[in-house]
Protein backbone atom coordinates (compact mmCIF):
# COMPACT_ATOMS: atom_id res chain seq x y z
CA UNK A 1 0.00 0.00 0.00
CA UNK A 2 1.65 3.75 -1.29
CA UNK A 3 1.38 6.35 1.59
CA UNK A 4 -1.44 7.87 -0.59
CA UNK A 5 -3.74 4.76 0.24
CA UNK A 6 -4.02 5.15 3.79
CA UNK A 7 -4.25 9.45 3.37
CA UNK A 8 -6.80 8.79 0.88
CA UNK A 9 -9.00 5.91 1.86
CA UNK A 10 -9.06 7.89 5.65
CA UNK A 11 -10.06 11.02 3.67
CA UNK A 12 -12.63 8.93 1.89
CA UNK A 13 -13.69 7.04 4.77
CA UNK A 14 -14.04 10.17 6.75
CA UNK A 15 -14.95 12.69 4.44
CA UNK A 16 -15.64 12.13 0.36
CA UNK A 17 -13.13 14.22 -0.96
CA UNK A 18 -12.30 15.64 -4.72
CA UNK A 19 -10.30 18.16 -6.16
CA UNK A 20 -13.30 19.94 -6.88
CA UNK A 21 -14.35 20.50 -3.04
CA UNK A 22 -10.67 21.21 -2.29
CA UNK A 23 -10.86 23.67 -4.78
CA UNK A 24 -14.49 25.50 -3.22
CA UNK A 25 -11.85 25.50 0.05
CA UNK A 26 -9.23 27.70 -1.39
CA UNK A 27 -7.60 29.69 -3.04
CA UNK A 28 -4.21 30.98 -3.91
CA UNK A 29 -3.33 34.85 -3.53
CA UNK A 30 0.24 36.75 -2.86
CA UNK A 31 0.31 37.49 0.58
CA UNK A 32 3.41 39.46 0.39
CA UNK A 33 6.70 40.10 -1.08
CA UNK A 34 8.76 38.07 1.14
CA UNK A 35 6.48 35.08 1.28
CA UNK A 36 5.13 35.09 -1.87
CA UNK A 37 2.51 33.09 -2.62
CA UNK A 38 -0.16 31.58 -0.09
CA UNK A 39 -3.15 29.59 0.29
CA UNK A 40 -6.27 31.09 1.20
CA UNK A 41 -9.45 30.03 2.55
CA UNK A 42 -12.58 30.82 0.03
CA UNK A 43 -15.13 29.96 2.89
CA UNK A 44 -15.75 29.53 6.70
CA UNK A 45 -13.89 26.17 7.54
CA UNK A 46 -14.44 24.72 10.82
CA UNK A 47 -12.17 22.81 13.49
CA UNK A 48 -10.93 19.20 12.51
CA UNK A 49 -12.14 20.09 8.77
CA UNK A 50 -9.69 18.41 6.18
CA UNK A 51 -9.05 21.24 3.92
CA UNK A 52 -6.45 19.91 1.95
CA UNK A 53 -4.57 16.55 0.65
CA UNK A 54 -1.22 16.82 0.15
CA UNK A 55 -1.18 14.87 -3.35
CA UNK A 56 1.85 14.57 -5.75
CA UNK A 57 4.64 12.33 -7.02
CA UNK A 58 6.78 10.75 -4.05
CA UNK A 59 10.75 10.96 -4.37
CA UNK A 60 13.19 10.19 -2.58
CA UNK A 61 15.37 13.91 -2.26
CA UNK A 62 14.02 16.85 -0.93
CA UNK A 63 13.48 20.40 -2.46
CA UNK A 64 12.21 23.61 -1.99
CA UNK A 65 8.36 22.45 -1.47
CA UNK A 66 8.89 18.83 -0.63
CA UNK A 67 7.06 17.66 2.25
CA UNK A 68 8.80 14.54 4.18
CA UNK A 69 6.40 11.83 5.26
CA UNK A 70 8.62 8.97 6.36
CA UNK A 71 12.20 8.83 7.79
CA UNK A 72 13.82 5.96 8.98
CA UNK A 73 15.54 7.89 11.92
CA UNK A 74 18.98 7.06 9.27
CA UNK A 75 19.41 8.09 5.92
CA UNK A 76 16.21 6.93 4.31
CA UNK A 77 13.53 9.68 3.74
CA UNK A 78 10.84 9.73 1.49
CA UNK A 79 8.88 12.77 0.58
CA UNK A 80 5.87 14.42 -1.74
CA UNK A 81 6.15 16.72 -4.30
CA UNK A 82 2.81 18.20 -3.81
CA UNK A 83 1.18 20.10 -7.10
CA UNK A 84 -0.53 23.24 -7.52
CA UNK A 85 -2.41 24.48 -5.86
CA UNK A 86 -1.41 22.68 -2.86
CA UNK A 87 2.16 23.28 -2.84
CA UNK A 88 1.85 26.66 -2.17
CA UNK A 89 1.54 26.19 1.66
CA UNK A 90 2.94 28.38 3.93
CA UNK A 91 4.56 28.08 7.54
CA UNK A 92 3.46 30.04 10.73
CA UNK A 93 4.83 29.87 14.12
CA UNK A 94 1.06 30.30 15.17
CA UNK A 95 -0.59 28.09 12.76
CA UNK A 96 -4.53 27.85 12.18
CA UNK A 97 -4.06 24.09 10.41
CA UNK A 98 -1.84 21.26 10.99
CA UNK A 99 -1.37 17.31 9.79
CA UNK A 100 -3.35 14.47 9.92
CA UNK A 101 -1.65 11.27 9.43
CA UNK A 102 0.95 12.25 7.18
CA UNK A 103 -0.87 14.26 4.09
CA UNK A 104 -3.77 15.66 5.11
CA UNK A 105 -3.81 19.15 6.50
CA UNK A 106 -6.53 20.14 8.10
CA UNK A 107 -7.93 22.73 10.56
CA UNK A 108 -6.68 23.24 14.04
CA UNK A 109 -9.73 26.15 14.98
CA UNK A 110 -12.38 27.50 12.80
CA UNK A 111 -10.87 29.33 10.09
CA UNK A 112 -12.68 32.33 8.83
CA UNK A 113 -13.21 33.36 5.02
CA UNK A 114 -10.42 35.25 3.60
CA UNK A 115 -7.49 34.08 5.96
CA UNK A 116 -4.06 33.06 5.22
CA UNK A 117 -3.94 29.09 6.35
CA UNK A 118 -0.43 27.33 7.19
CA UNK A 119 0.59 24.66 9.20
CA UNK A 120 4.13 24.91 11.11
CA UNK A 121 6.81 23.51 9.59
CA UNK A 122 7.68 20.99 12.67
CA UNK A 123 4.33 19.43 12.09
CA UNK A 124 5.86 17.88 9.28
CA UNK A 125 10.13 17.83 9.92
CA UNK A 126 12.08 16.01 12.65
CA UNK A 127 14.54 17.83 12.08
CA UNK A 128 16.62 19.76 8.99
CA UNK A 129 19.75 17.80 7.26
CA UNK A 130 21.83 20.26 5.26
CA UNK A 131 23.65 17.69 4.05
CA UNK A 132 20.49 16.74 1.72
CA UNK A 133 18.56 19.74 1.59
CA UNK A 134 18.99 22.68 -0.80
CA UNK A 135 18.20 25.17 1.56
CA UNK A 136 20.89 26.56 3.64
CA UNK A 137 19.97 27.98 7.30
CA UNK A 138 19.77 31.17 5.84
CA UNK A 139 16.94 30.20 3.96
CA UNK A 140 14.80 28.41 6.84
CA UNK A 141 14.47 32.05 8.86
CA UNK A 142 11.03 33.10 9.64
CA UNK A 143 8.91 36.01 8.64
CA UNK A 144 5.12 34.87 10.04
CA UNK A 145 5.30 38.30 11.97
CA UNK A 146 3.25 36.60 14.57
CA UNK A 147 4.10 37.09 18.76
CA UNK A 148 4.90 33.45 18.36
CA UNK A 149 7.53 33.89 15.96
CA UNK A 150 10.50 31.57 16.70
CA UNK A 151 12.70 33.55 14.35
CA UNK A 152 13.56 30.04 11.83
CA UNK A 153 11.00 27.14 10.57
CA UNK A 154 12.42 25.05 13.29
CA UNK A 155 11.77 21.08 12.97
CA UNK A 156 9.69 19.08 15.51
CA UNK A 157 13.01 18.21 17.86
CA UNK A 158 13.57 21.60 18.59
CA UNK A 159 10.12 22.43 19.70
CA UNK A 160 9.20 23.21 23.55
CA UNK A 161 7.73 20.54 25.70
CA UNK A 162 5.04 22.61 25.56
CA UNK A 163 4.36 23.53 22.01
CA UNK A 164 5.32 19.76 21.39
CA UNK A 165 2.04 19.09 23.29
CA UNK A 166 -0.30 21.61 22.16
CA UNK A 167 0.96 20.39 18.85
CA UNK A 168 0.54 16.32 19.05
CA UNK A 169 -2.89 16.05 17.49
CA UNK A 170 -1.49 17.54 14.40
CA UNK A 171 1.85 16.42 13.62
CA UNK A 172 2.71 13.76 11.02
CA UNK A 173 2.41 10.12 12.34
CA UNK A 174 5.70 8.89 11.41
CA UNK A 175 7.44 11.61 13.53
CA UNK A 176 5.35 10.89 16.45
CA UNK A 177 6.46 6.78 15.86
CA UNK A 178 9.83 7.76 15.54
CA UNK A 179 9.95 9.87 18.80
CA UNK A 180 8.09 6.58 20.37
CA UNK A 181 10.85 4.72 19.33
CA UNK A 182 13.45 7.15 20.85
CA UNK A 183 14.94 8.10 17.16
CA UNK A 184 14.26 11.46 16.82
ZN1 LIG B 1 7.64 32.64 12.67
Amino acid sequence: MSVYDWDMNLAAKNVPFSLDEMLEKIEVRDVSEDIGKGIFAKRFLKKEEIIWVLAGPVVYKPSINTVPIYWDGEDDWLFIDPLEPVSNMNHSCSPNAGIHGRTMVVAMRDIEKGEHITIDYAMIVPRYNFEQLPQTEEDLLCTCGTEECRGSFGAYKNLSEELKKKYRPYVSEYILELEEKGKL
